[in-house]
């Protein structure tokens, strides 16, 4: 018996549903990832949809999930195809009657799952599983996802008061060594994918190595080591280094650590070392993630629609000259310009700054948000689709903000950045 493991943004062995369900079940277990064609395409917008910073943070990701998969006697078969090019020839092939995978629901991806299902022999059984939620949807005090509160706080006071998360699963135990296939599959490279390589900028405050063993070290060093968590709450709006922040985004973004993972290991290190806001805090902003992705599966598509969620009628403008100044730093702002900049060169921004140079693009300048939106899906490392598109139209005045607040882009930069170092970091060397 052999059963398919197809692997998409959830790229760990470690608290892996799928995983660990797919290898209880006795079968064999081939895996597969597909790096995805049309994922390396331009978008509307006319922006590569995934750019440099994150193929090769993903590159690596899926390279350290094939050793860590082989560790299990699980072989990894990866192509540079679609998966509905792929998928079929290898349940055929393999006589596969199972295939477990992570649910997704954004427009893209559940058009990929179902055309798949559609066109392949009915007898074969598609297990999938909610894996990249903090409060699983089973959990949540909600009845269904169409009542999700439109405030954050709403959400957030409901679920921590009523909602248990689920303890992080091991890795399961290795299968039997002759599970492991004979067929050997390439990683593509760089220029495969249609990309230049380059230099790793050494001002980027996001210089880590990717995957799930990195994801660890780093959560290792941040939580542990450093005790950096011990000020979280107070270093959260820095904007200069890799310490302000956790910058585990990236490694949750592709699924390389789980949400559950780091919340758990917040609440070893709160009964080992310390409880405080800080620790806390880290725990809030793992339910800002929760939020935005529940956001997006009570209103499907519409966050990716001009009007956004609150289906506004706002007269947005779309002037290549102003994209060309925002894009290249040439605002009248400094601080929008360093930010800007940041993310040019290392496909890294700091949250304070994401908000700033959203404000300024959307609110400011009235461009559509959108382009905003999907130029941060080019560059970003830790692009995930329901935190990019949430947080911009949060930003833009289409979505979850009830204040619709504006930045005060000098004030700003006077109240966070107030000897200019980040400014001087990226505009003066
Ligand atoms: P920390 O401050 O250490 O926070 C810990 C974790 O909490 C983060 O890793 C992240 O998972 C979560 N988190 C923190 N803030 C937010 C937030 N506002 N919304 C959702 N989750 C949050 N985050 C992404 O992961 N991917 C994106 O594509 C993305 N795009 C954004 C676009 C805009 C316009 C804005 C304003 C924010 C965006 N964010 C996005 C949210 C936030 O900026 C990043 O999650 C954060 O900067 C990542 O750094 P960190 O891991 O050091 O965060």
């Amino acid at each position: 018996m052999n059963h398919l493991l197809w692997f998409r943004n959830d790229l760990r062995t470690i608290d892996n549903t799928s995983l660990t369900e797919a290898v209880k079940s006795g079968a064999n277990v081939i895996a597969v990832y597909c790096f995805d064609p049309r994922h390396y395409k331009q978008t509307a917008f006319g922006f590569n949809k995934t750019g440099k910073f994150r193929a090769q943070f993903l590159l690596e990701t899926v390279e350290n999930l094939q050793k860590n998969l082989e560790k299990l006697n699980i072989t990894l078969l990866i192509y540079q195809e679609t998966p509905e090019t792929v998928i079929p020839k290898l349940l055929k092939e393999h006589k596969i009657s199972r295939v477990f995978l992570q649910k997704e629901w954004t427009a893209e991806e559940r058009l990929v799952s179902e055309t798949l299902k559609k066109n392949t022999d009915a007898s074969v059984k598609w297990q999938e599983c909610y894996d990249q939620f903090l409060f699983h949807p089973t959990e949540i005090p909600f009845d269904d996802f169409s009542v999700i509160p439109k405030v954050f706080t709403d959400f957030r006071k409901k679920c921590e008061k009523q909602c248990q998360i689920l303890q992080p699963l091991k890795a399961p135990a290795p299968l039997r060594k002759s599970s492991l296939l004979t067929i050997q599959t390439k990683i593509p490279t760089f220029t495969d994918l249609g990309l230049q390589s380059f230099e790793r900028d050494p001002r980027s405050a996001f210089p880590f190595k990717s995957g799930e063993h990195a994801g660890w070290e780093r959560m290792e060093n941040y939580i542990w080591k450093t005790q950096n968590l011990k000020e979280y709450k107070h270093t959260r709006n820095g904007l200069v280094g890799t310490e302000y922040s956790s910058k585990f985004s990236a490694w949750l973004a592709n699924g390389s650590i789980s949400a559950r993972s780091i919340y758990w290991e917040v609440k070893k290190f709160e009964q080992e070392v310390t409880k405080n806001q800080d620790t806390y805090w880290m725990i809030f902003e793992l339910i800002w993630r929760d939020f935005f992705k529940y956001i997006s599966l009570k209103h499907g598509d519409a966050i990716f629609k001009i009007g956004g969620i609150l289906e506004k009628e706002y007269q947005w403008k779309a002037e290549a000259d102003k994209k060309e100044d925002w894009i290249h730093g040439k605002t009248k702002y400094d601080f929008v310009n360093a930010n800007m900049i940041e993310i040019a060169l290392t496909g890294w921004m700091s949250n304070r700054g994401r908000q700033n140079v959203a404000s300024f693009w959307a609110k400011e300048m009235e461009q559509d948000w959108r382009i905003g939106a999907s130029y941060f899906e080019s560059l970003l490392i830790d692009y995930d689709v329901h935190s990019n598109w949430g947080n911009w139209m949060y930003n833009a005045g289409v979505g979850n903000d009830p204040r619709d607040r504006k930045f005060n882009i000098e004030k700003q930069a006077n109240d966070y950045d107030p000897n200019q170092e980040f400014i001087g970091l990226w505009l003066k060397n």
